[in-house]
């Protein structure tokens, strides 16, 4: 099994050397694969004088990403499970004090713990 991880990082690096050869070898392999078997790339601030922003290139992920976002309205949303919240007008748990806020104007749910799953894309507004 461990063979195999070798000879992968050789295809990779290889790969990468001629698909990049700039950036032969930097970082250096070895420091990529980690103990956990998991090949990660660490990030790194970049200062803004290590690159150019140009907007005469033209990309065909971005140009389709505009798209969806000025045509379709795709905005960023967040998912969350509420684990425990408080209703305004009364002070009990809004699970089950029976208040209903998208009825009462006075009503406002607020979230006291919650856990966060993640962020999706959406054409839906909250
Ligand atoms: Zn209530």
């Amino acid at each position: 099994m461990l063979d195999a991880v070798g000879t992968w990082a050789d295809a990779a690096g290889n790969w990468l050397a001629v698909e990049f050869p700039d950036a032969t070898d930097v970082p250096p392999m070895e420091n990529m694969i980690k103990l956990s078997g998991l090949l990660t790339i660490d990030r790194k601030f970049l200062e803004s004088s290590d690159y150019d922003i140009s907007d005469s290139e033209s990309c065909p992920s971005i140009e389709r990403a505009i798209l969806l976002l000025e045509e379709k309205g795709l905005v960023v949303a967040r998912s969350t499970i509420i684990k425990e919240s408080t209703c305004s007008k009364c002070e009990g748990s809004y699970r089950d004090c029976g208040c209903i806020k998208m009825v009462g104007a006075e009503v406002r749910q607020m979230i006291m713990d919650f856990e966060n799953l993640g962020f999706f894309w959406t054409d839906r507004r909250a």
